[in-house]
């Protein structure tokens, strides 16, 4: 049973969130929290001025909104966290500064069936210092 359970969301796929906000209630011990978090990727400076420049601070908040919504679905003890950076990075900065001592991770982009681990889920499963379930 794990105390701090860190559950990084791409927002593409946050139809698939319900379901492992539901294993990670399966894993929580008594009084654990569960944090959903989204990483905005961060654009780069050479294209940053051919893109409006409040995009980002749109697709922060669609973000936001969409992942509040599904953490107070989730329950009391889930909560929405939102980033700006490079997801990897980002999710294993997050892990540490959170405490957390699990995350769950999707192994892949649904489709990919080629690959058994996208390049993210494969870098926090190289480099996280707590446990990481990979959701296949
Ligand atoms: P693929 O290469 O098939 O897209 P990834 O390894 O990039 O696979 O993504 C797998 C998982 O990594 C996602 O389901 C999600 O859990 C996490 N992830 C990827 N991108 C982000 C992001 N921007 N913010 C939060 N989590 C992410």
């Amino acid at each position: 049973m794990f105390k701090t359970i860190l559950v990084p969301i791409d927002m593409a796929h946050v139809a698939e969130g319900k379901a492992i906000i539901d294993l990670a209630h399966q894993q929580a011990a008594k009084g654990a929290k569960i944090i959903l978090l989204n990483v905005v990727e961060e654009i780069p400076t050479w294209a940053a001025s051919a893109i409006p420049a409040d995009i980002i601070d749109r697709t922060k908040q669609t973000s936001r909104e969409e992942l509040e919504a599904l953490a107070r679905a989730g329950g009391a003890d889930v909560e929405a966290r939102i980033r700006t950076g490079h997801p990897y990075n980002t999710i294993l900065d997050e892990a540490k500064s959170s405490g957390a001592d699990l995350i769950i991770i999707q192994s892949h982009r649904p489709g990919l069936q080629d690959y058994l681990l996208g390049s993210t889920a494969a870098k926090v499963v190289r480099h996280a210092t707590c446990s990481v379930l990979v959701v296949r």
